[in-house]
């Protein structure tokens, strides 16, 4: 088994350092996995969800020691990314160029909209602040510095319905998925976030399987992985993701091949 979306204590909202996780990873039988904390930037913007820039060399090591440590367990060096414009030089010069990162993961937790920020989990929004998440997601995704995109369908903790705006926002992302072959995370810790009320009734926040429905229509990879943020939630709702995958007959990949690592 294999996890590419992990985190550790540095993001302040999760528990455990690389090692922990490395050490969960090995007694529960994963052979593959991705450190992929929520990343740093050079101006520590909203610094309460993410490590300090001062934090990067530290990390780095952490995950170095911790592939010394545990051998037979394959670690691979991520973060996790909110994409804007500006960052754009330092993912791609200080963090795969300088600090030889294997990959980094396209996550969208928060943006602008007309001024106010919003956080994809605390408030619940409206058609405007969905297409705002979808265009800033997609242009990540042009961005040509991303392996994957986690949670796409995430914008389901703060727009309710299932509906036209709803399911042209996911068409934007799948085709946009299918065009740079970027493949689509269905993300374990949405099962752990809980339900939420809708007038169309009782749901997961996410993911939307309705999304994965979509997605199943075009010709896309997805995978599956826990984004831990604690030790023992490595390899968590995997089998419950891939479930997801067997239900609309989505295609599958392997990162680590994908990645020619
Ligand atoms: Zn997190
Ligand atoms: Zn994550």
């Amino acid at each position: 088994m294999r996890d590419y979306h992990t985190h550790t204590f540095r993001c302040k909202h999760a528990q455990g350092d690389v090692e922990d996780y490395a050490k969960y990873a090995v007694e529960y039988g994963i052979d593959v996995l991705g450190v992929s904390d929520h990343t740093a930037l050079p101006d520590n913007w909203i610094p309460e969800i993410r490590m300090d820039i001062s934090e990067l060399p530290d990390y780095v090591e952490a995950i170095e020691k911790a592939q010394k440590k545990y051998p037979q367990l394959r670690i691979l060096k991520g973060m996790e990314c909110e994409y804007e414009k500006k960052y754009y030089s330092f993912f791609q010069e200080e963090l795969l160029g300088k600090w030889g990162f294997d990959y980094l993961i396209l996550g969208q937790h928060l943006f602008y909209c007309d001024g106010q920020l919003v956080y994809f989990w605390k408030d619940i929004k409206g058609a405007k602040e969905l297409k705002v998440y979808t265009d800033l997601l997609v242009s990540g995704m042009e961005s040509g510095l991303f392996t994957f995109v986690a949670h796409p369908d995430a914008f389901g903790s703060f727009y309710l319905r299932w509906d036209e705006e709803a399911k042209a926002c996911s068409r934007y992302i799948i085709e946009a998925a299918e065009a740079y072959h970027l493949p689509l995370e269905i993300n374990g810790h949405g099962f752990r976030k809980g339900e939420i009320k809708t007038a169309q009734g009782v749901r997961l926040k996410y993911p939307l399987p309705p999304f994965w429905e979509l997605a199943s229509q075009y010709n896309v990879q997805v995978l599956v992985n826990s984004d831990a943020h604690q030790p023992q939630e490595v390899g968590a709702f995997l089998t419950e993701g891939q479930e997801l995958v067997e239900r609309y007959g989505l295609e599958i990949i392997d990162l680590l091949e994908f990645l020619e690592l």
